[in-house]
């Protein structure tokens, strides 16, 4: 089933266009590492895929299951945020906002919700810690387990493994690998890491050079584009 599909679709800011002709779909069970260097539009696309901001031209396509609040979206982590006051629990909890609408308290099925998603992530002991004393690894997980309360089919991540020392990046990897093959879990992710994209993903898509390039991984890593990024590696294990 495909979940998004994105026709010539052109991203900018007051008409000057940043991202030119995008053409991408993205069908369930996919991982798609969506790749380019700095200032080349990666976070103008997470804002128009979060409908935060409407394309000047083409049209993006959504399954409704997606539509108000349906992709989980892991941000890219701030100084603020990782200096945020409040326990595990009620940070988790806050993820299940947007799909079980606002209501004062949080009922049984949001607390099952996000208790379930603790579970899986391996963060239910750490459940009322306060979460700026914990590690950046834990706290990848707590906002993972969060933007899970927030979907059952999509998690859209924006450089999850910055900061992060490598035991804990590998970990984030292998979740998020398992999260994709156990529970199809549709997994969008920005990034500028194009080795990992080498190894992780299903397809790629490419956006910091003209012509922009969208394909499975095997056809990147034999491209022009993907031999010039990914420094001709030939095999996944290579990364
Ligand atoms: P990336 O996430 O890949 O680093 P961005 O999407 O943040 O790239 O930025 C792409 C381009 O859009 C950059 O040239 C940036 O200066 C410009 N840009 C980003 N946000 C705004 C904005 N709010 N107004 C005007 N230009 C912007």
């Amino acid at each position: 089933m495909i979940q998004i599909s994105c026709k010539n679709v052109t991203l900018g800011y007051e008409g000057v266009a940043v991202v030119k002709d995008l053409n991408f779909e993205v069908s369930q069970g996919d991982y798609l590492y969506i790749v380019g260097e700095n200032g080349s539009g990666k976070s103008t696309l997470i804002k128009a895929l979060l409908h935060l901001k409407p394309p000047m031209s083409g049209e993006i396509h959504m399954d409704h299951s997606l539509l108000g609040g349906g992709i989980g979206y892991l941000p890219q982590q701030t100084i603020v945020q990782k200096d945020f006051p409040a326990s595990v629990r009620e940070i988790v909890l806050s993820g299940c906002l947007g799909r079980f609408g606002w209501r004062p308290f949080y009922g049984k099925k949001e607390k099952q919700t996000a208790m379930e998603h603790m579970e899986k992530l391996g963060i239910t002991h750490l459940a009322d810690r306060c979460y700026r004393e914990l590690s950046g690894g834990q706290q990848q997980r707590v906002l993972l387990a969060r933007a899970l309360c927030a979907t059952r089919s999509m998690l859209l991540l924006d450089e999850p493994a910055a900061g992060l020392d490598p035991e804990a990046m590998q970990e984030m990897y292998h979740l998020l690998e398992k999260l994709n093959r156990e529970e199809k879990i549709t997994i969008l992710m920005v990034s500028h890491d194009i080795r990992a994209a080498a190894a992780y993903a299903d397809h790629i898509l490419h956006i910091s050079e003209e012509p922009l390039f969208f394909g499975t991984k095997d056809a990147y890593i034999q491209s022009e584009i993907g031999r010039k990024y990914t420094g001709g590696m030939k095999h996944v294990g290579d990364a």
